[in-house]
Parts: structure tokens; C-alpha cells; sequence
């Protein structure tokens, strides 16, 4: 589908036999908005809020990010629009937040792990913003925390929820509790999917760190590169047992990763079954037309046979015969 010019649908798809799928657009500031809506977005399926508190030297308060959320909101008011907390360490450092150095920044404190430890007051001060948003803005919330490798984690993080709606309770100020979920995105997470999902509305798979580490490899390292491909039957298998476990606790599941933007590879992740994907704005006309010429029996046997096989390459051949 590359290259050729393709329509912009601006309606929601679904594929030749009738199942819908619901394409999204990632963005890291209300700037990005309009593109989404002009290439057809039906959602937001990854609001980076990192962006938010990046270049300035004082985290945004909640003020500030209300308005951000709402604005968010209302450039969809018949869609969803999923906002990821916080997710500083790792490769997204925010040097007012995050000073201290970590020899392995990777396998650090990162995403949840800092919302729920040294910046758990900034979590407060986002989760106020954002049950505020969900009762002021047009469009669904739904907010997921990122990097979760255990139950307890999203425990803790419902309780930090919990307070603070208790808290906006009795101040008296509007709010409304989103839809929640989790990025999966470490093995830990894959594996205990079924207890995570039986506490929560959805999952968003994050490919780009999912791949990196179930299979060890950096997303910045040149030298592994060849190792950091989500085509690797193992990235794969963890994709299908991920959406197993979702489905089995009812929970929906989406891509938004890098993965679910490459037009080549639509097929393959319908076929996984899942249920939403979230890209960069311009990779969404070509991924809706490919949607709509897609047979779910036939994606489920290409997944199935991409599943069986033992290397990326055989993947890579799958697929390049598929086309
Ligand atoms: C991911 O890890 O795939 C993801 C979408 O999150 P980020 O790229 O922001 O780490
Ligand atoms: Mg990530």
C-alpha cells in the first residue's frame, strides 16, 4: 500500500466480512490534533504526556493540564481518547523530574514505577487533571499507565484513583472516572495478563518496548538491531497470548506501538485479533484501506501460520508472499 496515493477516510472501517476496527492516532501535544483528525483518526489511542512537561523547568499544574486533556477531548467528541501517564526514565528523561542517574535506565525507575515512588505527587496532580477532563471534555476518556510489570502496581494505582476521586468528591469539583488500562509492554505483564485484565477496561500493547524486552535487545542500540524487530515469532507469541488474556478477562485491546502502523503488517495484527490500532497520523489512510480489504478468517489462518514459524525471516518471507 506504500506510495500509492490513498483515500483519507474520515469514517470508521471495518473489514470485507463486517468486523470493525478502530484506527487512532498517536500524539504527544494538542498541536498534533488537527492532523490527526484530518487523516481520519477515529480516536487517540496514545496521548505521550511527557511532551507536556518537557523544554520548561517546572512540571505543568493541574490547571494547565485540564485544559490540555479538554482540548484533546473535544477534537473528538464522537471518539476515545486514551492518555498514558507519566512515563519519565528510560529513554524520556525530564531533567527537573528525573536527576537522579541510573546505571541501567532501562530496567530502572521508570513509567509506573516513578508515578508510583518519587513522583507520586505529580501522579496526584495528573489524575486530578485528567477525572476533571473526563467530566468536562466531549469525547471518552480512557487512562493507562505505562511500563507495568505487576498486579500490585495496578493495585496501587487504582487506590491513587480512588483517593483521588474521594478527594474531588469532596471539594465538589466535576469530575468522571475513565475507562483504565495498562500498556503492555514487559514480559511480566503478558504473562500475568489475565489477572490484569480482570481489574481493568483495556490493554495498548507497546511494541517498541515490549520487543526490547522479551527480546533483551536496546531500541537504540545499531549493534541489536536485527534483534529489535517485532516480525520475531517470540514478539508475536506474546502479541497473541496478550490478546488471549484480554479477551479471556473482557477486556479490548490495542496496538501503539510502531508495529501497528506499518501498512505491511495489518493483516497480521487483525489476525492476532486485535481490536484497535494507534499510529502516527499519516500511516492511517493506508492502514484503513487495507483494513477494508481484509477477510478476518483469512488474517486468523496468516496469524496462526506466522505464530508456527521459527524466525523472523520466515515471517519476513510470509509476508512479503502475502502480498
Ligand atoms: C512503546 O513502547 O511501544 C510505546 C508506544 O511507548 P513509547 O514509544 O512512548 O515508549
Ligand atoms: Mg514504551
Amino acid at each position: 500500500a506504500e506510495g500509492r496515493d490513498v483515500e483519507i477516510r474520515t469514517e470508521r472501517v471495518e473489514t470485507a466480512d463486517g468486523e470493525p476496527v478502530e484506527v487512532a492516532a498517536n500524539i504527544g501535544t494538542a498541536a498534533e490534533l488537527e492532523g490527526a483528525v484530518a487523516q481520519g483518526a477515529d480516536a487517540v489511542g496514545l496521548f505521550r504526556t511527557e511532551f507536556l512537561f518537557l523544554d520548561r523547568e517546572t512540571p505543568p499544574d493541574e490547571a494547565e493540564q485540564l485544559d490540555t486533556y479538554v482540548e484533546a477531548l473535544d477534537a473528538f467528541p464522537e471518539g476515545r481518547v486514551v492518555v498514558r501517564t507519566l512515563d519519565v526514565g528510560g529513554d524520556k528523561p525530564i531533567p527537573y523530574i528525573d536527576a537522579e542517574e541510573e546505571e541501567n535506565p532501562f530496567l530502572g525507575t521508570r513509567g509506573i514505577r516513578r508515578s508510583l515512588g518519587p513522583d507520586a505527587e505529580l501522579f496526584r496532580t495528573q489524575l486530578r487533571a485528567l477525572l476533571r477532563a473526563g467530566a468536562e471534555g466531549e469525547g471518552d476518556l480512557a487512562v493507562m499507565f505505562p511500563m507495568v510489570a505487576t498486579v500490585e502496581e495496578v493495585e496501587q494505582s487504582l487506590d491513587v484513583i480512588e483517593d483521588v476521586r474521594a478527594e474531588l468528591d469532596n471539594e465538589d469539583v466535576d469530575h468522571e472516572v475513565p475507562e483504565l488500562g495498562v500498556m503492555i509492554e514487559t514480559p511480566a505483564a503478558v504473562f500475568m495478563g489475565e489477572q490484569l485484565a480482570e481489574r481493568l477496561d483495556f490493554f495498548s500493547i507497546g511494541t517498541n518496548d515490549l520487543t526490547q524486552y522479551v527480546m533483551a535487545a536496546s531500541r537504540q542500540n545499531e549493534a541489536v538491531s536485527h534483534l529489535h524487530n517485532p516480525r520475531d515469532p517470540a514478539v508475536l507469541r506474546a502479541i497473541d497470548q496478550a490478546v488471549d488474556a484480554a479477551h479471556a478477562g473482557d477486556a479490548w485491546i490495542g496496538m501503539c506501538g510502531e508495529m501497528a502502523g506499518d501498512p505491511e503488517l495489518t493483516e497480521l495484527l487483525l489476525g492476532l485479533g486485535l481490536d484497535e490500532l494507534s499510529m502516527s497520523a499519516v500511516t492511517i489512510p493506508d492502514v484503513k484501506a487495507n483494513i477494508v480489504d481484509i477477510d478476518t478468517e483469512g488474517a486468523r489462518e496468516f496469524a496462526e501460520q506466522a505464530l508456527a514459524a521459527s524466525t523472523k525471516d520466515q515471517v519476513t518471507q510470509m509476508l512479503t508472499d502475502n502480498t
